[in-house]
C-alpha cells in the first residue's frame, strides 16, 4: 500500500466512502502525494505525452490564434493571457515565440499560470524565463480578479480532463453515486451509495438511460469555464479548450489510469497514475451560451490546427532541416493531425465576446 492509499483508508475508516470526485482531487491533488504535486509525468520518460510535448508546431498554432484574436479585437493597449494547467511550459513557449512576431502584442500581455503543482511551476518558470514574467495562481477567480476591467486571451490544453467528476449508475430505484470504499481486507474498492441521489442532479439528456449505464458529471469544470464566461462577458476576451472527450451529452464510464504509458486499475497505487475522464463539450457549450458568448465548435483537433495553418507552418521548417529533423516534424504532424492518431480524438471548442467577428480556424 502506497502513502496515498493509507492515508486514504484511514480517512474511509473515520469519515465513510468518498465520491469519485473526492477521490480524484485526492489522486491528483493531495499536497503531499498526489501525482501532479510530486512528479513531472511527462515525455518518454514519464507517464504520457502531451501535443505541445510533440512539436513545437503545437504551441505556435496556439499562438497564432490568440494573435489573430488580439487583432480583430482592435489591438486593445493591455490583455491578460492566461493558461490552466500548463505542464511543463512548453505550449506558452512556442506561443510566446510566435506571438513576438506581432507588434506590439508581446507588451500589451500579462501573463498568468494557473498551476497546482509546485514542481510544474518550477519547470514553467524555467521554459518561460526569456519571454515573460508568469504570474501564477491556484485558482482562475484569482487570475480573473487581476485582469478585472480587461479583455482575456485563455488557453487548456489538457486541463479539462483533470477536473473531479461524480459518477452515478442506474438502478431500478434511480441513480446511486459511485463511491470508494474498503474491502473486507481494508483495500480501496468500488461501490454505490445505497439510497439513489435527487434525480435534479441527473442531467436531463440521460435520465432514461437503461439500467446499469454510468452517467458523469464535473461541476468544477462548469463553475470555471462559467467564471471565465462572465469575465469575457463583461470585459471582452477569447477563449480555446482542447482536450479529448465527445460532442454530446451521453452515458458510460471513461474514468482512466495511466502510468508509464499503459491504462492501470484506477484505485490501484493511487498519486502514482494520471486519472482522467473525457470532457463532455456539449455540457461546457451550454454553459457559455449561458453564459452569453459566442461558441465554435467542437471541431476536431486535425482539422483545426489545419485550419489554423500547420501544414504550412511544418513546410518552412522542413526548408531549414536536416534529413533527421525533417522525419520528426513530418511524424509529428502526422500524430497531432491524423485521424487515426490525435487528430480527431482530440477536439477544440472556442469562447468569444459577443462583437468579435469570428475566430480563426472554425467554419461558421
Ligand atoms: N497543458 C499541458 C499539461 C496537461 S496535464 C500540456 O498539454 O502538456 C494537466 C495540467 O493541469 C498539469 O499542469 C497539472 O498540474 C494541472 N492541473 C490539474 N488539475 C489542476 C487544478 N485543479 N488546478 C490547477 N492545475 C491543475
Amino acid at each position: 500500500m502506497n502513502k496515498l492509499e493509507t492515508y486514504l483508508v484511514k480517512l474511509i475508516e473515520a469519515q465513510g466512502p468518498l465520491n469519485i470526485a473526492a477521490f480524484m482531487a485526492e489522486a491528483l491533488g493531495n499536497r503531499r502525494h498526489g501525482y501532479y504535486m510530486k512528479q513531472d509525468p511527462f515525455g518518454r520518460g514519464g507517464d504520457f505525452t502531451t501535443a505541445p510535448e510533440i512539436s513545437q508546431m503545437f504551441g505556435e498554432m496556439i499562438g497564432l490564434w490568440h494573435a489573430g484574436n488580439w487583432l480583430n479585437m482592435g489591438s486593445p493597449e493591455k490583455i491578460h493571457l492566461i493558461e490552466l494547467g500548463p505542464g511543463r511550459g512548453t505550449l506558452m513557449q512556442d506561443a510566446l515565440r510566435s506571438i513576438k512576431i506581432v507588434p506590439g502584442l508581446l507588451d500589451a500581455i500579462d501573463l498568468h499560470l494557473i498551476e497546482m503543482s509546485p514542481v510544474l511551476r518550477k519547470r514553467q518558470q524555467d521554459a518561460l524565463k526569456n519571454y515573460a514574467r508568469p504570474i501564477w495562481h491556484d485558482h482562475i477567480r484569482d487570475a480573473l480578479a487581476a485582469a478585472k476591467g480587461k479583455p482575456v486571451l485563455i488557453i487548456a490544453n489538457e486541463f479539462f480532463d483533470a477536473l473531479p467528476v461524480r459518477q452515478f449508475q442506474k438502478s431500478e430505484a434511480g441513480w446511486h453515486e459511485r463511491l470508494v470504499r474498503l474491502d473486507e481486507n481494508r483495500r480501496l474498492s468500488l461501490g454505490l451509495a445505497p439510497a439513489p441521489c435527487p434525480e435534479q442532479m441527473i442531467p436531463a439528456a440521460v435520465l432514461r438511460a437503461d439500467i446499469g449505464n454510468i452517467v458523469e458529471i464535473c461541476p468544477v469544470a462548469e463553475n470555471i469555464l462559467a467564471e471565465i464566461c462572465e469575465h469575457i462577458h463583461a470585459f471582452g476576451g477569447a477563449a480555446l479548450v482542447i482536450d479529448y472527450g465527445h460532442d454530446r451529452h451521453g452515458v458510460g464510464d471513461t474514468l482512466q489510469a495511466v502510468r508509464d504509458h499503459k491504462y492501470v486499475d484506477i484505485l490501484a497505487d493511487p498519486g502514482d497514475a494520471d486519472l482522467t475522464t473525457h470532457v463532455n463539450f456539449q455540457r461546457l457549450k451550454e454553459v457559455a451560451q449561458d453564459g452569453g458568448l459566442q461558441v465554435f465548435g467542437p471541431t476536431e483537433q486535425g482539422k483545426f490546427l489545419k485550419a489554423v495553418g500547420i501544414d504550412a507552418r511544418a513546410e518552412s521548417l522542413l526548408k531549414v532541416a536536416t534529413a533527421e529533423q525533417s522525419k520528426d516534424i513530418l511524424s509529428a504532424l502526422h500524430r497531432l493531425t491524423d485521424d487515426a492518431q490525435m487528430g480527431r480524438l482530440f477536439k477544440v471548442m472556442a469562447l468569444a465576446e459577443p462583437s468579435l467577428a469570428g475566430v480563426i480556424g472554425f467554419e461558421r
